[in-house]
């Protein structure tokens, strides 16, 4: 595909990363190679807007795949920050900060009783995954194919096809030991879930999913199924972990909890509560983290985790995160997937627009989604004119068909209109693109 735009102070960046760091980024989605073109080098960010090298100016609807739910340098937490910073950057004992942050988590999130501070949400998701087979002496994992977990070697398997497959590695350096404890299943699929419990009696340590997956595209979690899931490890001795490294403190107050209310054993956080710094947290059931050095044998640690910057930005963003503003990011969140499913309804594109509370992101199919198979089934080259057609005119999606897009309580009206006047031309690109 020609690209008609260029950016080549982008490029020559890209080009000098390319030199020095595996494909040019430290994270692989934002290569674009799903895309192609060029990978935009982002220089400063203003509320909902991004501004790249070659001093383009963007609508953001990645916020950093989550966590600037306030949009970029909001003033309260750039003070905190800037505050925190003025009195050290890390200082490896307790703080008060890490503390506050801990409080403020557990009130908003009622299965949550105690809660340990990581670095990422790879972290978070892979001490859950220790602390439940430490805690319940099991070795096996249920995960679902789709949902993202983070780089863990045992979550990284996500093999294809079938039913209540055992996992192989989807990644050379994951040894196929690793993996061999993870039990693939289709997501949304109870009877799969129940069929694994009863294939390996006494086994499962475990059944970890995203709270209502958005790393397969977002996939709402259909109903009934998290309780269903709830209820099968209950009656199996395993424990119920809800990611919410994505949901949490987005789609709602308490994240994906507050809006289905099944209580998980474990829960994992990250994204939001780190406001943009490298914090998360992973945590639940008083008994199950009782088991967690120092207070018990499962060993997990960290030099910066609770760092006092870090928690500052966290803990100043989660205080802004009121009602009004999950009210003002369901509206943005709701104008938007209207605009967006209007305009590819008027170039005849066949399209889905699913959504997750705020969190949504567009099949380009009209059969249902429900699991990862469906979402692989869509054109995702239609995609991928979409969005090039949308980053020409000022629009930043994010450079996938596999991802939720993401909005803030800065996603003003102005943003809004910039976004609905790219729509009419990403539609007709979409309808005019070939496979
Ligand atoms: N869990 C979920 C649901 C995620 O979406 C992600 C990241 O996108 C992670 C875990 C991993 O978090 P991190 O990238 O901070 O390691």
């Amino acid at each position: 595909m020609a690209y008609s735009y260029e950016a080549p102070v982008s490029q020559s960046l890209f080009d000098r990363a390319s030199v020095v760091t595996p494909g040019g980024v430290n994270s692989p989605v934002r290569a674009f190679r799903a895309v192609g073109g060029t990978p935009r080098f982002m220089v400063s960010g203003t509320g909902p807007y991004l501004t790249d090298a070659d001093d383009r100016e963007y609508v953001d609807l990645v916020c950093s795949w989550g966590p600037m739910i306030l949009g970029h340098s909001h003033p309260e937490v750039i003070a905190a920050v800037q505050e925190a910073v003025s009195r050290g950057t890390s200082f490896g004992t307790p703080g008060e900060g890490e503390v506050a942050l801990a409080e403020e988590i557990v009130a908003r999130i009622e299965p949550v009783e105690q809660v340990r501070l990581v670095s990422s949400g790879t972290e978070a998701t892979m001490s859950a995954i220790r602390l439940a087979r430490g805690f319940t002496g099991r070795a096996k994992v249920v995960k679902f194919a789709g949902c993202y977990h983070g780089h863990v070697d045992a979550l990284l398997a996500a093999a294809g096809s079938g039913v209540a497959t055992f996992g192989l590695p989807d990644t050379p350096g994951v040894t196929g030991a690793t993996a061999g404890d993870t039990v693939v299943l289709p997501y949304n699929d109870l009877d799969a879930v129940r069929a694994a419990f009863a294939a390996h009696p006494g086994e499962i340590a475990c059944v970890i999913t995203e709270a209502s997956p958005g790393n397969m595209g977002v996939v709402p979690s259909a109903d009934g199924f998290n309780a269903g899931l709830k209820e099968l490890c209950a009656a199996n001795g395993a424990l119920y972990i809800s990611d919410e490294v994505m949901t949490g403190f987005r789609t709602s107050k308490a994240g994906w909890y507050g809006v289905d209310g099944v209580r998980p054993d474990l829960m994992t956080f990250g994204k939001v509560m780190g406001g943009g710094f490298p914090a998360a947290a992973f945590g639940g059931r008083g008994d199950v983290m009782a088991h967690l050095a120092p207070a018990g044998p499962v060993y997990q640690a960290g030099t910066l985790s609770g760092n006092p910057v870090a928690t500052a930005a966290g803990l100043a963003q989660l205080r802004l995160l009121d009602d009004a503003a999950y009210a003002k990011i369901d509206a943005v969140s709701a104008e938007l997937r209207s605009l967006v499913g209007d305009a590819l309804t008027k170039q005849g594109v066949a399209h889905t627009v699913s959504a997750a509370s705020n969190m949504f992101s567009v099949f380009f199919t009209d059969r249902p989604v429900r699991n990862y198979d469906d979402a692989k089934k869509q054109d995702v080259f239609r995609f991928t004119a979409f969005f090039h057609s949308m980053l020409e005119q000022g629009v930043y999606l994010p450079p996938s068909a596999f991802e939720s897009w993401f909005v803030s309580t800065a996603h003003d009206e102005r943003a809004v209109e910039r976004i609905a006047a790219a729509l009419p031309a990403a539609a007709r690109a979409a309808s005019e693109a070939t496979a």
